[in-house]
């Protein structure tokens, strides 16, 4: 395996960075300085030091998931099948969780890996990570309702809902057809089916497609998934 992918791989730091790393001199194998990332070693012999500290690998795996309904976000459950369930065995030795929940009956994009910084980081009420969900709505949407939506609306005794945004798909109920985009920032339980109950509406089906830089990729049918781009996955931490 190349270098500078073992690096990577084992959580040191981004391609970028760990090129930065190589070139300041900080990583040896068998103890001699490298700076070359294309170097190829062998993962399984050769010691690879930071800074004099072995690096043991351990690869870091990250998974997009088009989940589909009736499945539980989780890794366990009595009742249901989960979406590690869905994962082939080759994924089986790896301690990989989803990144967040999404409800049983909610589609769309979920992450999956093994990788906690990297989950804390997109979880982190602190961050702000944006997340885009598709909405079928049974009302219309009116101004006020948008305005209320995108200000803030008190869900709980000491929760008012951050700045969110949303784009109107379609606004037709005499077609039955209200269809909407909404970003929020926030995770809350049932959050975006709570906001819309809030303005006197009901979510009937919610995907998300989006979450930070992430789009899910359309072409992974209900089910399906893949592991991230090296693109994706920097354009995500
Ligand atoms: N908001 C919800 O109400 N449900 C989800 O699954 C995700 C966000």
């Amino acid at each position: 395996m190349r270098l500078d992918k073992f690096l990577a791989n084992s959580g040191i730091g981004t391609r970028k960075e760990v090129k930065d790393i190589l070139k300041n001199k900080k990583i040896s194998v068998n103890d001699i300085f490298v700076k070359d990332g294309k170097i190829q070693i062998d993962e399984e012999k050769d010691i690879v030091k930071y800074e004099d500290k072995i690096i043991y690998y351990k690869p870091f795996v990250y998974i997009m998931m088009n989940k589909p309904a009736g499945v539980i976000s989780a890794t366990e459950d009595n009742h249901h099948k989960t979406v590690i369930d869905l994962l082939n065995n080759e994924y089986r030795t790896y301690d990989i969780f989803p990144v967040g929940r999404l409800d049983i009956d909610t589609e769309g994009l979920l992450l999956l890996t093994n990788d906690g910084v990297l989950s804390h980081n997109l979880l982190s009420p602190k961050k702000h990570v944006d997340k885009k969900y598709y909405v079928k709505i049974a009302n219309s949407l009116s101004d006020d309702d948008i305005k209320m939506l995108e200000n803030g609306i008190k869900l709980e005794e000491n929760f008012v809902t951050k700045k969110a945004k949303v784009e109107i798909i379609c606004n037709n109920s005499e077609k039955n057809e209200n269809l909407a985009y909404i970003t929020i920032s926030e995770g809350k339980f049932h959050q975006v089916k709570r906001m819309f109950k809030a303005v006197n509406n009901e979510v009937l089906y919610l995907k998300r497609v989006k979450m930070g830089n992430l789009s899910l990729d359309e072409k992974l049918k209900l089910g399906e998934y893949r592991e991230l781009t090296e693109e994706e996955l920097n354009n995500l931490k």
